[in-house]
């Protein structure tokens, strides 16, 4: 095969990640029970305001802090105490300090690409979060470049083909995220990887779109030596 250009998502891509948003909005609907909100309808909300706040604010565990902070006022109202935005502070420190658990295959898959391939981390997220996962993950020696991008759109995938000189039909994107990873990439022009997982956030999810580029729909990261 010739030498390619892989582009590769990072969160729940490379190291689980949204199973530990997961986890604290499981502990935080718990929390909410008392004032008598079902659970569906508590995270309802809170997703409408991630939402918002992600247009304001971007993405990262501040701006998920504060979704969780503005939902518990909304739906306590009156019952709101101070101990519990407290609780929630404290749990936004441990998270951002969670140290990447890197998933099954990887380290090995990535040794075997950066052999072959040109490797280009491709990332969304709060700029400085981002970068310090990646450098605590103990990964970028594998890629040529490392990108942290706000949104992951067309536009961002365009601006990154031309920057990195790559030719489209020999560049690809490795991702979870049908939104962020699949769509964009192959309405740019590239080729796409789509490797689900089980625990992709739900602001994530979207049909996956056929473009002009090939699409591999693998099972798991590993399975990539297969196809490179
Ligand atoms: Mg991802």
């Amino acid at each position: 095969m010739p030498r390619e250009t892989i582009l590769i998502d990072a969160d729940d891509t490379l190291w689980e990640n949204n199973v530990f948003f997961e986890r604290t909005i499981e502990e935080f609907l718990t929390l909410l029970e008392p004032s008598g909100y079902p659970r569906e309808y508590a995270r309802h909300i809170l997703n409408e305001t991630e939402r918002r706040n992600i247009r304001q604010h971007g993405y990262g565990v501040r701006s998920f802090g504060r979704s969780l902070e503005e939902t518990y006022m909304k739906l306590a109202g009156h019952l709101a105490e101070r101990a519990t935005v407290e609780a929630i502070h404290h749990r936004m420190d441990e998270l951002e300090r969670t140290p990447p658990s890197i998933l099954d295959g990887v380290i090995e898959t990535l040794d075997y690409l950066a052999e072959r391939h040109r490797l280009i981390l491709f990332t969304k997220g709060e700029p400085a979060e981002q970068a310090a996962k990646v450098e605590r993950s103990g990964l970028q020696i594998h890629f040529e470049a490392i990108e942290i991008v706000a949104e992951k759109d067309v536009r961002t995938y365009r601006t990154l083909v031309n920057r990195h000189h790559v030719v489209k039909s020999r560049g690809w994107m490795v991702g979870n995220s049908p939104r962020s990873d699949i769509n964009p990439a192959l309405e740019a022009g590239l080729n796409a990887v789509f490797i689900p997982h089980p625990a992709t956030w739900a602001l994530e999810h979207e049909e996956v779109r056929t473009g002009a580029g090939r699409l591999l729909i693998l099972s798991s990261f590993r399975d990539l030596r297969e196809h490179f």
